[in-house]
C-alpha cells in the first residue's frame, strides 16, 4: 500500500472528505475482503472502488455492462492522471495490443471490461499472468432474473472467486430491494461480504404522480410552470412516443432530442453528448437511456408512461438532482398503462414464475401511484427503509387526497362487469354504464342488461377512475388474451356482497392548485 485512502482522496481527487460509508467500504476492500455496496444513484460508488484501485499494488479489473459508460468513466480518470484503459468488442487490435502489454507490464490501474469479454479464455489466461488488486463489479443489479438489466453473461461472474482466489470482489448497484440484494449475494457468492447499505432516500427530490389525461399537454404545463429552462429526462414506453413526444416539444419551443435502441449508435451518442454538455436541453428517451449517466444538474425526470415496478422509478427518478438541489420527479399514469404493461409481460417468452414476479412489481408501482398517505414513505418501504413521519416533500403530503366512499359506484362497475359477460375493456363497459347509445352497446344488445345508463351520475373520467382503481388495488383483473377485457376476481366477493366498504381516491389531473374533479 502507498498512499493511504484519504490522501488519495485529496490530492488526486480533489476531494475534501468522504461520503456516507465510502470510507468503510475503501478499506474493506483495501484488507482484502469481499464488499456489497448498495447507494443510490449518485451515491458515490465510482470511488469506493477508484480509491482501493490506486492505494492497492496491482490492477483493478472494473466488471461494467455498458461501453459507453466505461469510455465517459475512463477520460474523466485520465483527466485526473490515473491509468486506466478498457477492453471491449470495438477496441481496435493495435491498441489492444498496447493495453495487454501496459497491463502486463504492472502499468494500469484500472482496467474496464464487459462481462462477456471478462470471461473469454483469453482474457482470463492474461488476467492469470497479471497482478491484480481487485475485481469491481459494477452495476451488480444486472444478476438479477427478475430485473428489467438483466444480462445473462452477469450470473458466470461467480467463476472469478475460483479462477482468483484471494482478489477481494466488489459488488456495486443503485438497485436493492430486500431480493434483489440477497439474489446479487447468492449470484455473485459473496458469501462473506460485508454489506454496506446506504439510505435510500433522495431527499431533494420532489415525487409527484397524477392521472394521465392528455399526457403531453400536462407535461408541458408541468415544464412550463416549475421547470421553463431546466434539463430533464422524459421517460416513455416505446420507440415511437419518444419520436412524437421529442417533435411535439420542439414544436411548443422546448428542445428536445429522441433517444432510444432503434437509433442509430451515432446520432444516441451524439444526443446523448448534447444533453450531457449543454444546459436547458430535454432528453426523451425509453429506458434504454441513463444507466451510468452522470449528469448532475437534471431538474426533472419525468414519466409520460408508467414503469414496470418501483425499481425502475426509483433508478430512473434517481437521475435527478445528483448535485442535491431540488428536482422533481413527476408522473402521469392511467388505465391504458397497465394494461399495456400487461399485455407487455403476457407477450414476453418468461417462465410463469418470473411472469408472476413481474405482475407483483408492477402491482408494488401500481400501490405507489394510488397510495393516500406519503410517497416516499411507500418508496422508502419497498426498500425495506421505514419512515415514520410523513416526507413533507411530495405531492400528497403538500395536497393531501380526498377520498369519497366509492363502495356503490365499484359495486355498480363490478355487475357492470359481470352482466357483460367479463369480455369487455373500460372503453365500452363505461358507454353501458352511462347508457351511450353506441353501435357496440347495439351489436351486443347490452342496451337490455340490467346495468345499462344505472351510472349517468358520474362523469365518464370519474367512471374510468373507479375502473383504474379497481384494477390497480387488484378486485379487477386485465385480461391479456382478451385484449384488456376486464374480469372479476376473488378479491370482489365481499364488496360486492357488501361485507366491504371501499375508499376511493380523488383523482387530480393537474398538479397541486388545479381543482380536481370531485364526483357529487
Ligand atoms: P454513483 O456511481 O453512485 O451513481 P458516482 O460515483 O458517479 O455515483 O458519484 C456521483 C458524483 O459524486 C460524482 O460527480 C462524483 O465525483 C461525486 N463524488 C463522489 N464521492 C464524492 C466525495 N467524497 N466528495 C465529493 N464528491 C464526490
Ligand atoms: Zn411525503
Amino acid at each position: 500500500m502507498t498512499d493511504s485512502a484519504l490522501e488519495i482522496l485529496h490530492n488526486t481527487f480533489g476531494y475534501e472528505s468522504f461520503r456516507g460509508f465510502q470510507e468503510e467500504v475503501i478499506n474493506t476492500v483495501i484488507q482484502g475482503l469481499d464488499a456489497l455496496v448498495l447507494m443510490p444513484t449518485g451515491g458515490g460508488k465510482s470511488l469506493c472502488y477508484q480509491v482501493p484501485a490506486l492505494a492497492l499494488a496491482g490492477t483493478t479489473v472494473v466488471v461494467s455492462p455498458l461501453i459507453a459508460l466505461m469510455e465517459d468513466q475512463i477520460s474523466s480518470l485520465k483527466q485526473l492522471g490515473i491509468r486506466a484503459e478498457s477492453l471491449n468488442s470495438g477496441t481496435p487490435y493495435p491498441e489492444q495490443q498496447r493495453i495487454e502489454q501496459e497491463l502486463l507490464t504492472g502499468h494500469l490501474d484500472l482496467l474496464y471490461v464487459a462481462p462477456e469479454r471478462l470471461l473469454t479464455e483469453s482474457m482470463q489466461r492474461l488476467l492469470d499472468q497479471v497482478k491484480l488488486a481487485l475485481f469491481a463489479i459494477d452495476e451488480a443489479h444486472c444478476v438479477s432474473q427478475w430485473g428489467h438489466d438483466f444480462r445473462p453473461e452477469y450470473l458466470q461472474l461467480c467463476r472469478l472467486k475460483y479462477r482468483y482466489p484471494g482478489i477481494p470482489r466488489i459488488a456495486l448497484t443503485a438497485t436493492a430491494d430486500l431480493r434483489t440484494r440477497k439474489e446479487i449475494a447468492e449470484r455473485l457468492e459473496l458469501d462473506n461480504a460485508r454489506v454496506f447499505v446506504d439510505s435510500f432516500n433522495r431527499s431533494n427530490i420532489f415525487y409527484r404522480i397524477s392521472q394521465k389525461k392528455q399526457g403531453k399537454q400536462q407535461l408541458l404545463r408541468f415544464l412550463q410552470k416549475e421547470h421553463p429552462d431546466d434539463s430533464g429526462i422524459v421517460y416513455c414506453l416505446s420507440r415511437k412516443r419518444v419520436e412524437d413526444t421529442a417533435r411535439w416539444l420542439n414544436e411548443q419551443g422546448r428542445l428536445a432530442l429522441p433517444y432510444h435502441a432503434g437509433m442509430s449508435n451515432e446520432e444516441r451518442s451524439r444526443n446523448q453528448q448534447r444533453f450531457l454538455k449543454e444546459d436547458g436541453l430535454i432528453i426523451v428517451a425509453t429506458v434504454a437511456f441513463g444507466m451510468g449517466i452522470d449528469k448532475p444538474d437534471v431538474r426533472f425526470v419525468a414519466h409520460l408512461d408508467l414503469p414496470k415496478s418501483i425499481e425502475a422509478y426509483y433508478q430512473e427518478t434517481g437521475r435527478a438532482g445528483r448535485d442535491g438541489l431540488p428536482a422533481t420527479a413527476w408522473m402521469v399514469y392511467g388505465l391504458q398503462d397497465v394494461v399495456l404493461l400487461r399485455q407487455i409481460q403476457a407477450g414476453s417468452n418468461a417462465s410463469p414464475e418470473i411472469q408472476r414476479v413481474e405482475q407483483q412489481k408492477l402491482d408494488a408501482m401500481l400501490s405507489l401511484c394510488e397510495v393516500t398517505s406519503c410517497r416516499r414513505q411507500v418508496l422508502l418501504n419497498y426498500f425495506d427503509e421505514p419512515m415514520d413521519e410523513k416526507c413533507g416533500h411530495c405531492d400528497l403530503c403538500l395536497e393531501p387526497v380526498e377520498t369519497w366512499d366509492g363502495t356503490e359506484a365499484a359495486r355498480k362497475a363490478l355487475s357492470c362487469v359481470y352482466r357483460t359477460g367479463q369480455l369487455f375493456g373500460v372503453s365500452h363497459l363505461v358507454d353501458v354504464l352511462m347508457g351511450k347509445e353506441t353501435t357496440k352497446v347495439s351489436q351486443f344488445g347490452h342496451q337490455h342488461t340490467s346495468t345499462y345508463g344505472i351510472g349517468k351520475d358520474y362523469k365518464q373520467t370519474e367512471w374510468r377512475s373507479v375502473y383504474r382503481q379497481l384494477v390497480a388495488r387488484g378486485y379487477i383483473n386485465v385480461d391479456i388474451e382478451g385484449h384488456g377485457s376486464l374480469k372479476l376476481n376473488e378479491r370482489c366477493r365481499p364488496l360486492l356482497k357488501g361485507d366491504e366498504r371501499i375508499l376511493l381516491r380523488q383523482d387530480r389531473y393537474e398538479h397541486a392548485s388545479t381543482k380536481s374533479t370531485k364526483p357529487v
